[in-house]
């Protein structure tokens, strides 16, 4: 049985912290505002849950905006949303009976009613309940997801994990080194970086308070990153780009250096490889070259039947190289820039 027992009825009161206002740059506590409001009554399929832990993430500061990103905003004057492992106190669903604890999505509240579709079942037993909304929860998954779909760590390459003591971090910096990956993680403060040291017992930690970004990673990443799981963005991401590996992978998890900017940062805007689930990856045709008959099966007969077109900018002798060269890179060439140096025997 849980320890403590719940009278929600004689409870009137469902303190709950609502969006007040959005905030400009980093928010301050007035964007926000304690109420008191009601306890509804589940409906059918709903579960009422009396909330324990409540989860705080990142991602919430994109919610407080009123742009598009990949979670729709807050409302204003509405109780804050975030996951919640509460105890189940009424339902109107077969599948749950007060008493249960469940992870859900829920409010910023006292309690919640909530769809039990969303609810999950908590066995307290296997781990403690408020890692549910941690390292067994969502940002544990997104350590995983991150790094078995994108990063592939394998053993003895270089991984490099940014806001490593984070929820998302810690987890992606354990799973890396179960692959058997050199794993090195950046994090801000002593104490921080103590726990990467002495707990993960990582190979490598950079306290990025008190290190130059460039130093730190040459220092720790000799042979350079296989692997970049980034959760921070700024400065620290232009370092890692230039230590890249070739095959090496980013993966763009989070930059939560800029959430608060309230100005555009020079140079892409690369939060949009997140929010639109981007791919970039860079490739060079020489790696693909066993496919050039696959290519040519497919073009010839397009080319032969009118529908390859293609544009030739062909300029008279060897000498007219040089110009035809610096014309390219101005933009002067009409199609393909071909230097016809001597006679063609198949041309009519
Ligand atoms: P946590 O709240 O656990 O950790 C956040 C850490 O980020 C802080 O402890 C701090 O670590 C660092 N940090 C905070 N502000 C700044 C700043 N201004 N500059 C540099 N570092 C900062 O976060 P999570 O582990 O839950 O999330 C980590 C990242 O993953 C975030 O960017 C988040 O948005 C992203 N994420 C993405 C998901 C996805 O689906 N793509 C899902 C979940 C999270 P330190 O002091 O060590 O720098």
């Amino acid at each position: 049985m849980p320890a403590e027992t719940t009278d929600f009825r004689s409870n009137d009161r469902n303190r709950q912290i609502v969006l007040k206002r959005r905030p400009h740059g980093a928010p301050v506590p007035e964007d926000f505002e304690a109420n008191d409001g009601r306890i509804d009554a589940p409906q059918e399929g709903q579960v009422l849950m009396r909330t324990i832990y409540l989860s705080l993430d990142p991602y919430m500061r994109g919610r407080m905006n009123d742009g598009p990103s990949y979670a729709a905003p807050w409302g204003l004057g509405e109780p804050c949303q975030g996951r919640i492992v509460g105890e189940v106190v009424e339902s109107r669903d077969s599948r749950f009976r007060p008493g249960d604890l469940a992870f859900s999505m829920g409010r910023f509240q006292q309690y919640c009613t909530v769809p039990a579709d969303g609810v999950r079942k908590l066995d307290p037993a296997a781990a403690p309940l408020s890692t549910a909304l941690g390292t067994l929860g969502f940002p544990g998954l997104t350590a995983y997801v991150g790094l078995a779909n994108i990063g592939q760590p394998k053993a003895g390459e270089t991984v490099v994990v940014s806001a490593a003591t984070g929820a998302v971090g810690a987890v992606a910096c354990q799973l890396a080194q179960a692959a058997g990956a050199r794993v090195v993680g950046i994090a801000g403060g002593e104490r921080k970086c103590a726990w990467l040291r002495d707990t993960l017992k990582l190979d490598a930690v950079i306290d990025h308070k008190v290190e130059e970004p460039g130093l730190a990673l040459d220092r720790s990443c000799p042979e350079g990153i296989d692997v970049y799981f980034e959760n921070v963005g700024g400065a620290w991401q232009d370092a890692a780009f230039a230590r890249m590996r070739t095959f090496g992978r980013m993966v763009m998890c989070g930059m939560i250096s800029g959430y608060n900017d309230t100005q555009a940062r020079p140079g892409p805007n690369l939060v949009q490889t997140i929010v639109r689930r981007l791919r970039i990856e860079g490739f060079v045709v020489g790696d693909h070259a066993h496919r050039m008959q696959e290519f040519l099966d497919r073009a010839i007969p397009l080319l032969k039947a009118g529908r390859l077109h293609y544009l030739e900018d062909v300029v008279d002798g060897l000498e007219a190289a040089p110009a035809a060269l610096i014309g390219l890179l101005e933009g002067r060439n009409f199609g393909k820039q071909v230097v016809k140096v001597g006679s063609d025997p198949t041309a009519s």
